[in-house]
């Protein structure tokens, strides 16, 4: 069940079926499943899939298992299957009951197959790959029979049996459904569902030299699982076929239905779990959690909150046609989340110095102001005023273009929750560099409107004696190019992604910040006035000895412009 998750509910094409499913009895209750293969982390794309999966079952009051597909030991590990428990529940979801793997049906699944077999549904099959490719046919002519394909039952379970018990070489036999090699959906001829691969499983060990094909087993974890709707992207569409014939061939306890919607792609980043392993393993990005990085990890070490990616994932919605989206409305979800839950706060990241000439010990007060404008309960602090400032070097112009509203010499300014100033000097250094602005404080000004005139702009400082430094990380996009995978170049192939990489997707820079977030625990997110949202960093933030924030998103979409 999710917890917190109080996004309105969009109807789609899912929904009602599920609605007439149950209108007409066909189901007293749904069971869903969320089936990632532990050979990564999950990314954003995942998370499409958990808010369908988990947030269906959460709505209808039915389950959502979690199911490891874990059919192909050589690229499985039990980091991964970590990270992707991590990442659902910091989604904010929970999966009913234990985590449950494919390979927990491995006995289950070979005894189904020996049951294909004694009915005369399965056979051993000693084509080479190259054979078997040839045999297959194309999209256009139909495929050829396997002359292995006419064997006893007698002797394919005697060769079966075999397989299993590591009498054959790696890869020198296969079990093969018997369907049909002239079917217009080449899915459906003949296709493989036992390999021999001898390699180290994750949970089962060395206990198998044969593995089951996904297909084969994904449909009969289904059934054993009691799924009612088995949601998967587009591409298994043409799948179906086989995972209804494999279904309709055993004796399982139910027939799940298979229905499938587009796969979520977002521009300026990838969603495919190979490219970005190679990201990772290249070193091209600091590991999978690299904030700039598309996986759930990513996104929550840069600072999205849970709620801005349910949001998204609602946003997006589900349907079959294409789901290419732009990363600001990724942006957009998660800084509507953020406007409501994360306390403010000043910071000022590329700084001036500013000393306040009449500054007077026992004068010159401080104010307590609110941690968010809106919600009373956050609570508030002292924003502590000090001789010398830090303000922004952009909200200062020696020549203001028309309309300026902030600092220029000899023009007034309000402090955040603080006094206006004037700025009466500025120093410069043999460069010519503004290094410094000496302003005068008028004193009559705290909590009130100046006497006789109006100052309208207001600008965010810090003390510089009461502020605390910190390194922040300010991201951008990871790519330059909108789809960094799918660019042709001249020869018609497709130019390798990484020559998209952004060089100028991570600036690190020294801010100062108001030092309650220096003892604020890691993964505490913030406004920082008139700068965007930052997060405390996961791992580097260490509360009350080091700051570090990642900025997770402006506070507004300047992409685009
Ligand atoms: P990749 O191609 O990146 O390796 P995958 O589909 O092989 O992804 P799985 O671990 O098999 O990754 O995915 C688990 C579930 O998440 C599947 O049901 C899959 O359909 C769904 N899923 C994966 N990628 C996306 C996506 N981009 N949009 C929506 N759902 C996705
Ligand atoms: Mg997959």
């Amino acid at each position: 069940m999710s917890t917190e998750n109080n996004t309105p509910v969009v109807s789609n094409f899912i929904r009602s079926i599920i609605d007439e499913d149950l209108a007409s009895g066909k189901h007293a209750a749904i069971v869903t499943r969320f089936p990632p293969e532990p050979n990564g982390y999950l990314h954003v794309g995942h998370a499409k899939s958990i808010c369908l999966n988990f947030g269906l079952a959460d709505d209808y009051h039915g389950h959502c298992h979690l199911r490891m597909d874990d059919t192909n030991p050589e690229k499985e590990s039990d980091e991964y299957v970590r990270s992707i428990q991590d990442s659902i529940r910091w989604l904010g979801y929970q999966w009913d009951g234990n985590v449950r793997y494919a390979s927990d049906y491995f006995d289950a699944l070979y005894g189904y197959a020996v049951a294909l077999i004694q009915a005369g549904h399965a056979y051993v099959c000693e084509l080479t790959p190259e054979e078997m490719r040839e045999y297959r046919g194309s999209l256009t002519e139909p495929g050829r029979d396997s002359p292995y394909r006419n064997r006893s039952v007698a002797e394919n379970l005697d060769q079966f049996s075999r397989m299993k018990d590591g009498e054959f070489p790696d890869g020198s036999k296969t079990l093969r459904l018997k369907i049909d090699m002239a079917s217009g959906n080449v899915n459906l001829r003949d296709p493989v569902i036992y390999r021999i691969r001898r390699v180290h499983h994750h949970r089962t060990g060395d206990k198998w030299c044969i593995y089951p094909m996904y297909d084969y087993t994904h449909c009969i974890s289904d059934a054993l699982e009691g799924i009612t709707h088995s949601l998967c992207t587009l591409e298994f569409e043409d799948h179906r076929p086989l995972y209804d014939w494999v279904l309709d061939h055993i004796d399982v306890p139910c027939h799940p239905r298979q229905y499938e919607f587009s796969r979520l792609e977002m521009l300026s980043t990838l969603t495919s779990k190979r490219k970005l392993n190679a990201l990772v393993t290249e070193g091209l990005v600091s590991g999978w959690d690299d904030p700039r990085m598309p996986t759930i990890e990513g996104m929550r070490r840069r600072g999205y909150s849970p709620a801005g990616i349910r949001l998204f994932a609602q946003r997006i919605g589900i349907s079959k046609s294409v789901n290419i989206i732009d990363m600001s409305v990724l942006e957009g979800a998660v800084r509507e989340s953020l406007e409501a839950e994360a306390p403010r706060i000043m910071a000022v990241l590329n700084p001036i110095k500013v000393t306040l000439t009449n500054f007077a010990e026992g004068v010159s007060a401080s104010r307590s102001a609110p941690y968010h404008p809106h919600h009373e309960e956050f609570g508030e602090r002292d924003v502590p005023i000090a001789r010398e400032i830090w303000i922004e070097r952009d909200d200062f112009a020696e020549v203001p273009p028309k309309g300026w509203q902030r600092l220029t010499p000899g023009g007034e300014v309000r402090l955040r929750y603080s006094y206006v100033i004037k700025c009466d000097e500025v120093v410069k250094d043999a460069a010519g560099e503004v290094v410094e602005l000496k302003c005068s404080i008028d004193h009559d000004t705290l909590g009130k409107n100046p006497e006789g005139r109006k100052v309208k702009g207001v600008v965010h400082w810090v003390s510089a004696s009461h502020a605390v430094e910190a390194e922040v990380r300010l991201y951008d996009r990871l790519f330059t190019e909108p789809r960094p995978d799918a660019v042709r170049g001249e020869d018609g192939e497709y130019v390798d992604f990484r020559q998209f990489l952004n060089a100028n997707s991570l600036t690190v820079t020294t801010g100062y910040l108001e030092a309650a977030a220096l003892d604020a625990p890691a993964e505490t997110r913030y406004q920082f006035e008139r700068l965007g949202y930052f997060v405390a960093d996961r791992f580097d933030h260490q509360p009350g000895k080091k700051a570090v924030f990642n900025r997770a998103v402006g506070l507004r979409d300047t992409w685009s412009k």
